[in-house]
């Protein structure tokens, strides 16, 4: 009996003449999920994949998991495949009803697609018939169409597909269909949840750290670490570049004002980040900064910090949205408990007491001239340590 991965896609299939260049990188994203699992055919037709493993040993279990984490699939299904022939089908709807029943499941009901419209059945004779034999078998078991406690798909194409399990998987587009962004990755609940939402239509991402060793912990560093690759489990392997800023920080604390404090220094990460991210073939920055949500997000802040970038966008998908729904992305991701641990910041440790939360731009241009930040970004981006996650 064979068993196989189905994948179905959302968006992508809303494309119009270049729908075939996300199928395909949409293959090549899925092949790279699951290479470490041994050997698999991937092809697909209209809006299903389907991956079939070519060893016995491949872990469909683990393909599932792994699959339900790659942008541009909305859902995958652990299936069992056999040629398009009835009796072949019905078999193994009884056998997929078998697993469940054993599981403790008391009703049922019998959903069927059928791809190939010259099938002799039609979809509700092909339900019926399956539900009937299901029955036979289990005669304790009851219908229930409206709470069932489980499903059972049967999907007729050139061959027949059996299936009681539909997993969520986040949809959007294919990573790397849509070109590559740098990600200003903190140690808190936003940036990396900032990073998913960009990924997820398509862009590859690549990071920016700053780290004020030792005001900051090698501790704080690893958590950041971690982040990066929570979140490389849907984007893909991704370049962390972790920036030394304790300079600019001092700089700045021993020559500026320090209720300006955190702007220049926001403006600063801002510059640096821009120029990396050109060195590294991004065409944007993303933060996770939500307006309103700090002093230094405060609509008058945030036009004081995006006049630093001379020339790049800024995505912040999160600018509208309440901590509580980011917080929502946060968990369903798993990058919610490693965000809460208690490491310090970069920016917390240098937070002044009473930040302005309505700069000016002139004054904080002003304030600016009173350090040397060119020579120290330049020193600064000279000295990154490079992490490939
Ligand atoms: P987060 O939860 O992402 O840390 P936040 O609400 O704490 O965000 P800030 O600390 O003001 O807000 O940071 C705003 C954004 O600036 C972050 O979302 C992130 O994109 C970027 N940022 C802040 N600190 C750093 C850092 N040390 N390294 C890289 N990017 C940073
Ligand atoms: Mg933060």
């Amino acid at each position: 009996m064979e068993k196989i991965v189905l994948g179905r896609i959302g968006e992508i299939a809303l494309k119009g003449l270049n729908r075939s260049t996300f199928e395909h990188r949409l293959a090549t994203n899925m092949r790279k999920a699951i290479s470490d699992l041994g050997p698999a055919q991937i092809h697909w037709s209209q809006s299903r994949y389907f991956v079939e493993p070519e060893s016995d040993d491949f872990d469909i279990e683990k393909a599932v998991e792994r699959l339900s984490g790659v942008f541009g699939l909305v859902s995958v299904s652990p299936a069992y495949v056999t040629d398009t022939d009835a009796e072949k089908f019905f078999d193994l709807a009884v056998r997929v009803a078998r697993e469940r029943v054993e599981a403790g499941a008391k009703t049922f009901k019998v959903e069927t697609k059928r791809g190939m419209k010259s099938f002799p059945m039609n979809s509700p004779q092909i339900s019926d018939e399956a539900g009937g034999r299901i029955l036979d078998a289990f005669p304790q078991l009851k219908v229930d169409v409206k709470h069932p406690d489980f499903t059972v798909y049967i999907e007729v194409r050139e061959r027949s597909y059996v299936y009681t399990e539909i997993v969520d998987a986040p949809g959007g587009m294919p990573i790397g269909s849509n070109g590559k962004a740098c990600l200003l990755l903190s140690g808190g609940i936003d940036s990396p949840v900032a990073g998913y939402m960009i990924g997820k239509r398509g862009v590859a991402i690549c990071a920016t750290h700053f780290y004020s060793y030792p005001y900051t912990s090698e501790r704080a560093k690893e958590k950041v670490i971690e982040l990066a690759k929570i979140v490389s489990r849907f984007t893909g392997p991704m370049k962390l570049i972790v920036v030394p800023f304790t300079d600019v920080q001092l700089a700045i604390m021993q020559n500026c004002r320090e209720d300006l404090s955190t702007i220049l220094l926001r403006r600063s990460m801002m510059r640096i980040s821009e120029r990396i991210a050109r060195k590294n073939g991004c065409s944007a920055l993303i933060t996770g900064e939500s307006v309103g949500q700090v002093a230094s997000q405060t609509v008058q802040a945030i036009y004081c910090t995006d006049n630093a970038v001379a020339n790049m966008p800024i995505y912040r998908p999160l600018i509208g949205m309440d901590k509580m729904e980011t917080v929502d992305i946060a968990r369903k991701i798993g990058t919610f408990d490693t965000s809460i641990e208690p490491y310090e910041d970069c920016c917390t440790v240098f937070t002044p007491k009473h930040p302005k939360t309505r700069p000016n731009l002139n004054e904080v241009l002003e304030e600016e001239k009173r350090y040397d930040y060119e020579t120290l970004e330049e020193a600064a981006i000279d000295s990154v340590e490079i992490i490939n996650i």
